[in-house]
């Protein structure tokens, strides 16, 4: 069951996805084929069976997305609520950045920076088109890839601007991130992946003190709303067409009940970490709501179009911006332990994070649907390779992993 390479079919990329159960995992249900597996030693047999999964005939989401319906046409229940998005426009974003321009005492406002695509765009474009006054502030994740390092110190020296960083006290994002993953195998459930990146999820604490300390009272991201990733809100029970604004809210309640069902992740050590995830985990929290004081906190492509092609132009053009050599992918690079979560969706319900951006760029007209599968498909594989190699640094056993997410599929996919 290690070798995940004989799993892998290319040529079926176009209509049908498989997916693989162990015989005695399948649902009496359904008609499966068979097909039979060895390891690369050749030494043990492992008998799946198959079935062929349509996709949605508009976007690449398979039957495997949770709570996907069609209609007569095949087209899924994703493309036919899909909202839209709409900007605010770059002229109310101008409005703001004045009213904030001279106001703090050396900068006009921070810009968080993690050397991905686009809060490297975001500083960009204040710095150089806006011409704002900026703090770049990053913080200094554990398991960042150094070519995302490399992104913000090119950035922060070409376009002359201070940079200030800091890291969590104790190494306690990577033993909480050990922790809550040993936590995960032994019960596993899809909704609680989110436990991983506990560590990371109060940086809006650090952030708005970081604001307070430089008296800046305006705060800019780059997230962008491709990046709301919906199968995530039907898996937690949520309306998929629920606004960002209000998705961590509601999924608060289905994050409490899933800590009930597996204390091992309230160990004493965390929970302070614990608590202060769940109200700063988000820009949508209550932490920034209730804390934020007099400091306002905007998203660059709430306003603007998000235009991945210009994006990356402009970013290798004037700051030698670069993704790493061993992935296809130029989005969601700069942490590894993102990789390990979409191999995690792959594998228990059989869609991916980047197969729910891809979709939603199909919708918005970005990229035609042939180079969405084209690109989910390579991007996918090379995500799963790297995902291996934080597993082997977290020193966590490939086959307990792959023992974990067989259990996992049994209970969280729709079709079993
Ligand atoms: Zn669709």
């Amino acid at each position: 069951m290690e070798n995940l390479d004989t799993r892998y079919f290319p040529n079926h990329k176009e209509e049908v996805c498989y997916n693989y159960q162990k015989i005695d995992q399948l649902s009496p249900s359904k008609q499966y084929d068979k097909l039979t597996l060895r390891n690369r030693n050749h030494s043990s047999i492992w008998v799946y069976g198959f079935s062929a999964m349509k996709r949605c005939s508009n976007c690449i989401l398979t039957e495997c997305t949770p709570k996907i319906q069609f209609n007569e046409k095949n087209i899924c229940i994703y493309c036919e609520t899909h909202q839209k998005i709409e900007y605010r426009g770059e002229n109310k974003l101008l409005k703001i950045l004045h009213k904030y321009r001279g106001r703090g005492k050396k900068y006009d406002c921070i810009v968080t920076l993690s050397g991905g695509r686009d809060s490297t765009f975001t500083l960009l474009k204040l710095v150089k088109d806006y011409k704002m006054k900026v703090l770049a502030v990053n913080y200094e994740n554990p398991f960042t890839d150094p070519q995302a390092r490399l992104n913000m110190r090119n950035a922060v020296n070409i376009l002359n601007v201070d940079f200030v960083s800091f890291k969590s006290k104790n190494r306690i994002h990577q033993r909480s991130f050990k922790h809550n993953l040993k936590t995960w195998l032994k019960n596993p459930d899809v909704r609680l992946i989110t436990y991983f990146c506990i560590g990371c999820k109060s940086l809006w604490w650090d952030i708005l003190k970081i604001a307070r300390r430089y008296n800046v009272r305006l705060i800019v991201s780059g997230m962008n709303r491709f990046e709301d990733t919906s199968f995530k809100k039907a898996l937690l029970g949520i309306p998929i067409t629920e606004k960002w604004e209000t998705t961590y809210m509601k999924s608060f309640f289905t994050a409490i009940t899933g800590l009930a069902g597996n204390p091992r992740y309230l160990q004493p050590g965390f929970i302070p970490t614990m608590i202060k995830a769940y109200l700063f985990g988000d820009p949508y929290a209550i932490g920034p709501r209730v804390f934020a004081g007099n400091v306002t906190k905007i998203d660059l492509f709430f306003y603007i179009k998000w235009a991945e092609k210009d994006i990356i132009s402009r970013l290798k053009s004037e700051l030698y911006w670069d993704s790493p050599k061993n992935t296809a992918s130029t989005w969601r690079f700069d942490c590894k332990v993102a990789h390990l979560k979409d191999l995690i969706y792959s594998e228990t319900l059989g869609v991916t994070e980047r197969d729910d951006f891809y979709s939603k760029m199909i919708r918005e007209g970005l990229i035609s649907r042939s180079d969405a599968l084209d690109r989910a498909e390579i991007e996918n594989y090379h995500s799963k390779e790297i995902a291996k190699e934080l597993l082997r640094e977290a020193n966590i056993e490939y086959v307990a992993f792959r023992k974990a997410l067989d259990k996992a599929r049994v209970t969280s996919n729709p079709q079993a």
